[in-house]
């Protein structure tokens, strides 16, 4: 035990020892992958648990604890398990990202260096008092499993964006960030800009659900990230002594099938059997059709409003087979809240040139001209009647909708 102040409600309490990334993300590691942990900077220590440092009182990291387990349940696990990304959340994840991000931002201020103290003032008032929220944009990217085709930047990719834990003030493109790297995920938030460098990462502090397609749409972040895998990697290379180089193959080869076949093991193949070749920032505008997640370049695909998206049957019936919505009462249920869900939305779709054959589009030629102007303007271009349907279609029409949707089978 150990008394002192602690960081967010500045009173002298006795302190818990407290992670920047929670505690269940290093027992996924373990269930997963090796018994220890070694740090990037200090490789020749096996450590049990992440790094902790005396930083809040009891009642506050009870607090944390609180969103920590809500992330656990309803984001971390479900989505490790089935890959599942249109999951729902609510205010309770904004709460967790900040809460894990504010850390980051303490752990800067106690080490002399710049700590972004507005925001990090406005993020402790939040979490400490429930102040308004100033400083709310902030970011979820699922990673996935899969990076590069058959050839990657360097030979860490896979176990960068898979299974290391990094966290870090960057500053990539004039933009900076605060970000933190787990498991598959990474969460971050903005600290100084408005550019539209992402795509349905925003995490809004109310009810919501991830849209279908989420990416980075500014290749020097992406650029960043995989540079970073390298560096940290490397950085452990340089400095573990031939010794503690020995364990880890001695603790492999205790069990050595069980390691090839765990998920630390899988990682460590694929960035075996990829080819390293140079990565290189293509300046071409890279997005995802937001139905099939295809991937496009410049200047594919179309550019839709939401009153000509949901008009379509064969869309619906793409949606409602991918997710499994029957047209039992559950399914209904699920078809209307998708519905719901969608039909106000305010900002336009992107859709690939294959995609774009599930729509009757009186004018394609205009969709066309619309996508044009969002690649000139890099993404800010709205084009006129986005937003709910309702606002753009007949009294018929809209009546005819909710049948439709029912209907498809
Ligand atoms: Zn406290
Ligand atoms: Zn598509």
């Amino acid at each position: 035990m150990r008394k002192g102040i602690c960081h967010l409600c500045d009173k002298e309490k006795d302190l818990a020892e407290s992670h920047i990334i929670p505690k269940f993300v290093y027992r996924w590691m373990k269930n997963t992958g090796g018994q220890y942990f070694r740090t990037a900077l200090n490789p020749n220590q096996r450590i049990q648990d992440g790094l902790k440092n005396h930083l809040l009182c009891f009642a506050c990291e009870q607090k944390f604890s609180k969103y920590e387990k809500w992330f656990a349940d309803n984001i971390f696990f479900p989505h490790l398990q089935n890959s599942s990304r249109f999951l729902e959340y609510d205010e309770n994840l904004g709460n967790f990202i900040i809460s894990v991000l504010w850390r980051r931002l303490l752990l800067n201020k106690i080490n002399g260096q710049e700590y972004f103290e507005k925001v990090f003032n406005d993020w402790k008032l939040y979490l400490d008092k429930k102040t308004v929220l100033q400083n709310d944009k902030i970011h979820l990217l699922f990673l996935g499993d899969i990076w590069g085709e058959d050839s990657q930047p360097n030979e860490f990719v896979h176990r960068y964006f898979t299974r290391a834990t990094d966290t870090n003030i960057a500053e990539i493109d004039d933009d900076i960030i605060v970000f933190a790297k787990f498991s598959r995920f990474l969460v971050f938030a903005e600290l100084n800009s408005n550019k539209q460098n992402f795509r349905g990462t925003n995490v809004y502090f109310e009810k919501s659900r991830f849209p279908f397609a989420q990416y980075i749409d500014n290749g020097k972040i992406s650029l960043y990230f995989l540079d970073r895998a390298e560096k940290v990697f490397n950085l452990a290379l340089s400095r573990i002594s031939e010794e503690e180089q020995a364990k880890i193959l001695f603790e492999i080869n205790k069990n050595s099938k069980k390691f090839w076949n765990s998920d630390a093991g899988k990682s460590v193949i694929s960035d075996i059997n990829n080819e390293v070749k140079p990565y290189t920032v293509d300046e071409k505008m890279k997005y995802v059709c937001d139905i099939c997640l295809t991937s496009m370049n410049e200047p594919e695909g179309h550019l839709l409003r939401t009153y000509e998206i949901i008009q379509s049957q064969k869309y619906w019936k793409f949606i409602f087979s991918k997710n499994s919505y029957g047209i039992d009462k559950e399914g209904l249920q699920q078809r209307l809240d998708y519905f719901k869900e969608i039909s106000s939305s305010p900002t336009p779709w992107i859709i690939c040139d294959n995609c774009i054959s599930m729509f009757n589009l009186k004018n394609i030629d205009k969709n066309k001209a619309y996508i044009n102007k969002w690649i000139s303007t890099k993404g800010k271009f709205k084009p006129n009647k986005c937003g709910d349907f309702r606002n753009y279609l007949g009294e018929e029409e809209i009546k005819r909708i909710p049948g439709m949707i029912a209907g498809i089978n």
